[in-house]
């Protein structure tokens, strides 16, 4: 789908393109290993306007009425019974980049499409598919939508650490026990603000006035090698322990032992903030960055030269602190 819509030679061919053109700097933030990409195509998204009345006002992009004439459309029915649209981004900042939007126009919300994403995940074991919370990121906050691009993109995957304060990481075997976790550790957003505040977490501060927690979720799906079972693999893990009083996490190195043929991993990043003070700052100070999945994975883009020469490391540090809920 991906070729033949390229040799359309639309929007998406010529978008394609323009990536191969994108200038990046190599970062380190903490020792994690990050990227800037500086992509003026992505004008669009960093600066969309999702307030209700802007929303009222365009056409959908993701229903069929509204996609462009170039746009292919692959069905994907997931086994809870909904049905999916695959499109190519005609603003991608990976090659391939995929949107995976629900049949049915319906507002972003993640709790319902779980259990679909990971089934995705599972079947596109070469992507990492992830959601942007309708505060965090998604531009089009109306309509249920994935993306997905190619594993390893985003440094988070492969350079997760305890030390990382702004993620919770989730790896099982099985996907019932594997969506499970997940709830649970998202079960942290939707408790209050007091009872959170009693532990060592300061996660999940519901906004009132939100339908879902602030977060943006990523997951993808590693097969074993060779398809073989493995009889055994460790890993670190931040994981969070609910009770009444108190909520704690913990840093973790878990063995598992049991035999399988791949495993499901999840990181979850919890967030404060929709965009970072510098975004609203005067024009000579002013930061074109706003902060999805990709940012807080480790993949920083800006659409303008001007943010792109002022974004420094220790910058780029501040923001993501800005904008994350901090777990530990
Ligand atoms: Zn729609």
């Amino acid at each position: 789908m991906f070729s033949r819509e390229l040799a359309s030679h639309g929007r998406a061919f010529v978008n394609y393109q323009a990536l191969s053109q994108v200038e990046v700097k190599d970062m380190t933030i903490d020792g994690f290993p990050a990227k800037l990409f500086f992509n003026p195509a992505r004008v669009r998204s960093v600066m969309a306007d999702v307030s209700p009345e802007a929303l009222q006002k365009r056409a959908c992009f993701l229903c069929p009425d509204g996609v462009e004439e170039h746009q292919l459309t692959h069905n994907w029915d997931s086994p809870t019974g909904h049905t999916y649209y695959i499109r190519v981004n005609p603003f991608p900042i990976f090659s391939p980049h995929f949107t995976v939007s629900s049949s049915v126009h319906e507002r972003q919300e993640l709790l319902p499409h779980l259990e679909s994403m990971l089934h995705l995940a599972k079947e596109l074991p070469e992507m990492t598919i992830f959601y942007n919370g309708p505060m965090c990121g998604a531009s089009a906050p109306d309509h249920m939508h994935f993306q997905a691009v190619p594993r390893h993109s985003l440094p988070i995957e492969d350079h997760f650490s305890t030390n990382y304060a702004n993620a919770i990481l989730v790896q099982e075997v099985d996907l019932q026990t594997h969506l499970a976790a997940v709830k649970k550790v998202l079960a942290i957003g939707t408790i209050p603000e007091e009872a959170s505040q009693t532990g060592s977490l300061t996660a999940g501060a519901s906004h009132a006035e939100e339908y879902e927690p602030r977060w943006n979720i990523v997951s993808w799906y590693t097969p074993s090698p060779n398809g073989d079972s493995v009889e055994s693999c460790s890993m670190v893990q931040n994981s969070v322990e609910l009770s009444a009083e108190n909520t704690t996490l913990h840093h973790s190195t878990q063995h598992y032992t049991t035999l399988h043929n791949g495993m499901f991993h999840t990181v979850i990043f919890f967030r404060k903030e929709s965009r970072p003070q510098c975004f609203f700052a005067p024009e000579e100070e002013r930061i074109l960055f706003s902060p999805a999945t990709v940012e807080m994975g480790g993949i920083g883009i800006v659409a303008n030269r001007e943010s792109f020469d002022r974004l420094t490391p220790s910058k780029l540090r501040n923001i993501i602190s800005e904008v994350a809920d901090e777990i530990v």
